[in-house]
């Protein structure tokens, strides 16, 4: 069989043959990546081609027998306008991936059958149906093929090495395609996130040595691509250990917890870990008890900030704006305490309840949800009703913020402290992150004001001065 394996894109970011440029922003996807493995999934006798709309325009008149397309949320749309069109031509088409796993029902509708949850075992089940022509609606891991959210995964797990090969026509677009995953899910339970969602608050690991082996296949510098690194500590602990002689450099993501743990912070860095992306999200204590994140304890950030950065380790903060305790001065906030921990680059998140979240199921029965476009689920736009501003003011606010902080002083500035602090590698890949949000924010014309500064009441001052001099009665 021909398999097409897509990965749909926003409509600003899409390349299309009348708009061949692949912006930026690609260069910070690592998405394509379950494609890779479910590649490797596949039997050779079939025949695989990935397509990634962030990179190279999708031919819907490609020659193929069935189509996987693997989406989160906020491309629901867009897969389901790539599925009817290939479905018109006769093609099976087959979904997986966070938002098939999160609303199956809603996603069988558009689709021949749904993967829900990992891909590993359900996949060769998959294509061994079809190819008996008993394809079945659902298929979730562990066996049975019915429409059940409840998961059961196992505490291990055994993956193929990516087929990154797939990739070779447009590397180039990508910051890297050595992404390696050493397990998956986090053990936390954050009420705004999908991965514990998703993985129904499980952890799962590969062995040591199967990671390993792969880690030797690849160049010196890669990504993690883990939901939390550090979510079994033992386990990472040895495999940092196993790494030092391989003498690698990379970068990943996990929980602020790691500053608690000193020997493993100067473990992490002997095995070669450079940067890590960290989940700050707020800087009020009410919003992280809201919110399930009380472990981030925001009364001992600048202290486990500086701990991270004294190991010579970057940190990439994710902040979320729009929760609950969240009134017009978070902005300004926010970006003081980012400038003060000498944060060096941030990913601002408006709150986005996702399906299959307790967050999600809160605003539901609150009735706060005001829009049901997924497109939106994009955490760039405001999809529910704020309680502590407006939503425009929401809307305004961060992205005002996302513009402050990426100022052009504000990169050069930050990235003449990194080349004093921590060396020219550090300082260049900072620089270049921050001149890539830069770009990727003016291309989407992101710019937005500060609420707590808002200049509407200078102007409605104004019209009430100037009907008062014209002797015109007080506007209401
Ligand atoms: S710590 Fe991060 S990955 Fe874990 S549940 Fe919370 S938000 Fe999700």
């Amino acid at each position: 069989m021909k398999i097409l394996l897509i990965l749909p894109a926003g409509e600003r970011v899409r390349v299309t043959p009348d708009r061949p440029d692949v912006p930026r922003r690609a260069m910070l996807r690592f998405s394509v990546l379950p494609l890779t493995v479910v590649a490797a999934l596949t039997p050779p006798a079939h025949d695989v081609r990935i397509i990634d709309e962030n990179v190279e325009p999708l031919d819907f008149a490609a020659e193929c027998d069935v189509v996987g397309i693997t989406f989160m949320t906020a491309l629901a749309p867009r897969a389901y306008e790539i599925a009817r069109r290939f479905r018109s031509r006769g093609k099976i088409v087959i979904a997986g991936g966070y938002h098939a796993t999160l609303c199956p029902e809603e996603t069988a509708a558009y689709f021949d059958s749904v993967v829900i949850g990992d891909a590993e075992d359900a996949w060769s089940r998959l294509l061994a149906d079809l190819a008996a022509r008993r394809l079945q609606k659902f298929y979730r891991p562990g066996g049975g093929c019915g429409s059940e959210r409840r998961l059961a995964p196992p505490s291990r797990y055994q993956t193929p090495v990516p087929r990154r090969d797939l990739l070779a026509r447009t590397a180039r677009h990508y910051v890297t395609v050595n992404a390696v995953q050493t397990g998956r899910g986090c053990g936390h339970g954050c009420r705004y996130c999908s991965i514990t969602a998703f993985h129904r608050h499980t952890y799962k690991r590969r062995s040591v040595e199967a990671v390993l082996a792969e880690l030797r296949t690849l160049p010196r510098d890669f990504i993690f691509v883990d939901d939390n690194i550090i979510a079994d500590r033992a386990y990472i602990r040895e495999l940092c250990l196993a790494m030092i002689p391989l003498r690698k450099r990379w970068v990943s993501q996990c929980s602020l917890e790691v500053a608690d743990d000193p020997a493993l912070l100067r473990l992490l860095h002997a095995a070669g870990c450079r940067g890590l992306f960290i989940g700050i999200e707020t800087v009020s204590a009410e919003n992280l008890a809201t919110m399930g994140k009380q472990f981030n304890d925001c009364t001992s950030y600048h202290e486990r900030i500086r701990r991270i950065h004294a190991a010579g380790i970057g940190i990439v903060a994710g902040i979320i704006l729009g929760l609950d305790h969240d009134a017009p001065e978070v902005f300004e906030r926010t970006l003081r305490f980012l400038q003060q921990a000498q944060i060096g680059a941030v990913q601002v998140n408006i709150l986005t309840p996702l399906p299959g979240t307790p967050l999600f199921d809160d605003m539901q029965r609150a009735g706060r949800m005001t829009d049901r476009d997924w497109s939106h689920y994009d955490f760039r736009h405001v999809v529910f009703r704020p309680a502590g501003m407006t939503a425009t003011e929401l809307q305004a606010g961060a992205d005002w913020l996302y513009a402050q902080f990426y100022r052009l002083d504000r990169i050069l500035w930050r990235a003449l402290r990194g080349l004093l602090t921590a060396g020219w590698l550090p300082a260049l890949l900072g620089l270049k992150l921050g001149l890539t949000y830069r770009y990727d924010n003016r291309r989407e014309g992101i710019s937005g004001w500060n609420p707590a500064r808002s200049r509407r009441p200078v102007v409605a001052g104004s019209v009430l001065l100037l009907a008062a001099c014209l002797g015109l009665p007080r506007p209401d």
